[in-house]
């Protein structure tokens, strides 16, 4: 039944839109392109970013100092450009979403402001299998506030977490939890475990860094005090991309949050004042500190604008079809699925468990023989992303065809 041809069919029937990026060439197999299925590490290129990058890099050459108002994209408001697609992107409001510095700064910065450990309510909840910046990060805003990490930053099984809330949340200051776990791919209840920590007493964050571009949300409505997300795996805006940001409308404006500011925390038309003194926009722009670069700017615009123009709703849908479709196939082998079967609770991503064996070894085999990309996280977990932009049944056909092939062998 799972033939290539049937493959091949179903894209006939289903195609995406892969011709918008460029798909690297297989570096080994049968086939002239990859199967590229790690776009949850690091998304493919746009075809229309070097074009709209080189417009931009046009604009300096011709208008030196001038480009900050005179470009087509101006310099000066140029974070703007992207705030009303990224705002649509995460379901906020614009005035709730700035995309500026990267993931693990901006978890920082927002903790500045959503981190106030007072008395015995100090701890910070994240789950056990946290990815190490995040968990890197909470303990030395711990050591910052003069805490001991160890007691401090509580590590939960993520099926835990909404009954620690209710025994122990009096303790809670801040719930951090991944939408999406980089690990499993599991999708967290986020409006749930939001109304349970605010329930408890404590503020609530949540890192995106897997979920934007990923699966539907909703912040505004589901109402966590902020969030942060990366741009450079499900948003394809290239290595190191620009993050963005999230903080809750009843936060804005409060003169009782401390930030960290700077000359862009100011409202624009008293930036060139040069006063003393900054005036705050009521707005997620006020977390801003440095002038943004604008060349790490354009490809976040550039992928923000597919998103954007695709939408969210198809995306999902095609989403569930070529996952659904990638686990009905891995069914037939050997390897175990980490990821939930419920599709209301997984976005793109799927691991496996591979069973003794080396991970690493696997996906090094896989992309050598047969030019399939996925990644490994040690020991034994295999991670593939059917991205739903711009990845193939084909391409999920060519990942249960090569692992039939060596995962004995591996083992
Ligand atoms: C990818 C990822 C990061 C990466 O952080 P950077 O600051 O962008 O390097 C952090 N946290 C999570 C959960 C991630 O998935």
């Amino acid at each position: 039944m799972f033939t290539e041809a049937d493959a091949l069919e179903r894209d006939a029937a289903d195609p995406g839109h892969r011709d918008l990026f460029h798909v690297p060439p297989a570096e080994g197999g049968r086939y002239a392109e990859a199967a590229y299925l790690a776009g949850n590490s690091l998304g493919l290129q746009p075809r229309a970013t070097r074009g709209d990058l080189l417009d931009d890099l046009d604009a300096w050459a011709r208008l030196g100092v001038e480009g900050h108002l005179d470009a087509a994209r101006p310099w000066l408001p140029y974070h703007e450009f992207l705030t009303g697609t990224a705002a649509r992107l995460v379901g906020a409001l614009p005035a709730e979403t700035v995309v500026m510095n990267s993931l693990t700064v901006n978890l920082h910065l927002l903790m500045v402001s959503f981190y106030r450990p007072v008395g015995t309510r100090t701890k910070i909840v994240i789950e056990d299998t946290a990815f190490p910046s995040d968990s890197y990060a909470v303990r030395s805003q711990a050591r910052f506030h003069d805490l001991d990490p160890d007691a401090t930053v509580v590590r939960l099984d993520p099926a835990d977490v909404l009954s620690y809330l209710a025994r122990e949340g009096h303790e809670v200051a801040l719930v951090l939890l991944g939408g999406v776990n980089y690990l499993t791919g599991e999708l967290m209840d986020i409006p749930a475990i939001t109304r349970a920590g605010h329930e408890a007493g404590a503020l609530v964050g949540w890192d995106l860094a897997h979920a934007a571009g990923n699966v539907p949300l909703e912040l505004h409505e589901w109402g966590p005090d902020f969030a942060a997300w990366c741009s450079y795996k499900y948003l394809n805006a290239g290595p190191g991309a620009l993050g963005g940001v999230f903080v809750h409308e009843r936060h804005l404006g409060d003169p009782a949050v401390p930030r960290f500011e700077g000359w862009w925390s100011t409202e624009p038309a008293t930036r060139f004042e040069m006063a003393p003194v900054s005036r705050p926009p009521a707005t997620a722009d006020a977390w801003q500190i440095s002038n943004p670069p604008i060349y790490a700017m354009g490809p976040v615009r550039t992928s923000l604008e597919i998103f954007d123009r695709v939408g969210m709703a198809e995306l999902r849908a095609r989403s569930r079809r070529l996952t659904g479709y990638l686990e009905s196939l891995l069914d037939e082998l050997p390897v175990t699925l980490v990821t939930p079967r419920d599709p209301d609770r997984r976005g793109s991503q799927l691991s496996l468990r591979i069973g003794p064996g080396s991970a690493h070894e696997l996906a090094k085999r896989l992309r050598h023989e047969f030019g399939v990309i996925t990644d490994a996280r040690e020991p034994d977990i295999v991670r593939a992303a059917p991205v739903p932009l711009y990845c193939t049944y084909h391409d999920c056909w060519r990942l249960a065809d090569a692992l039939a092939h060596v995962i004995e062998e591996v083992r």
